[in-house]
């Protein structure tokens, strides 16, 4: 049974279609790697299945419940978290406040100490917990990319959207933050991420999807797809007549 669906969609800016008539489907539970050159249309549709943007055609569903319509809040209620390519925490807040509000807002829409609760266990998750007192504005890069994972974490998801949460991290920093994700597997949690790096996406994805100028062109297990050599061609910037 399908659990996160994406079917037909499409994103038109302007005269660019960004999400050319993109399908495929996660099971609950399941990990799958979303990649492509840059500009293929990733951040797009992470944005039509979290309701940034809306959709141009097509419907996203979440165990059979219509996502595509619904206003982004209501998409977060429904159990859809993300987190951004540039990160978008709240430099003046505590962590705790900057986690706290996904609580809130989140799919238990917690409140007061519940709240604070919540808050606490998704910074513990990614290693904050010591921290939860600072200005998020003290803290470093891969501390503000775990800032954000916990604001993710902190709406109680059924699926977790990253959207290049590995990138511009030293070789320290990737292999921790592989073992976050991993941490997060396997409890239940169905994982979209957009990943360029691909030894992470070999630890992490099964399975990988394969978008280039908005249309979806591999779906498969990973060591498959990256041998494909349409997907290599994508990469490499060449013509592909598929
Ligand atoms: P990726 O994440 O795969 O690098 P994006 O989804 O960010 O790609 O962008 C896909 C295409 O859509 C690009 O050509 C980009 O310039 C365009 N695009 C993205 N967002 C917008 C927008 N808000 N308005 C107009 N064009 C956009
Ligand atoms: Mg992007």
């Amino acid at each position: 049974m399908s659990f996160l669906r994406i079917q037909n969609a499409v994103k038109q800016f302007g005269g660019l279609r960004a999400v050319d008539d993109v399908t495929f489907s996660l099971q609950r539970g399941e990990t799958v790697g979303l990649l492509g050159p840059n500009g293929s249309g990733k951040t797009t549709l992470i944005n039509l299945v979290s309701g940034a943007l809306p959709a141009t055609s097509g419907v996203v569903s979440l165990d059979g419940q219509r996502l595509t319509g619904l206003r982004r809040d209501k998409i977060a209620r429904a159990g859809v978290a993300r987190t951004f390519q540039l990160v978008r925490i709240l430099p003046s807040l505590t962590l705790t406040e900057n986690v706290k509000i996904a609580a809130v807002f989140g799919r238990n829409a917690h409140w007061g100490t519940a709240a604070d609760q919540v808050a606490q266990d998704a910074l513990a998750k990614v290693g904050l917990l010591d921290r939860a007192k600072l200005p998020a504005s003290e803290l470093t890069y891969i501390d503000q990319k775990r800032l954000e994972l916990a604001r993710a974490l902190a709406a109680e998801p059924d699926v977790l959207l990253l959207d290049e949460w590995l990138a511009g991290l030293n070789p320290t920093e990737l292999a921790e933050g592989v073992a976050l994700i991993r941490q997060l597997q396997g409890g239940g949690l169905t994982i979209l991420m957009v990943e360029h790096i691909i030894d992470a996406v070999r630890a992490l994805c099964p399975r990988v999807v394969v978008m280039n100028s908005g249309k979806l062109i591999a779906d498969g297990p990973t060591d498959g797809v990256l041998s494909d050599p349409a997907v290599v061609a994508a990469y490499l910037g060449e013509e592909t007549d598929a």
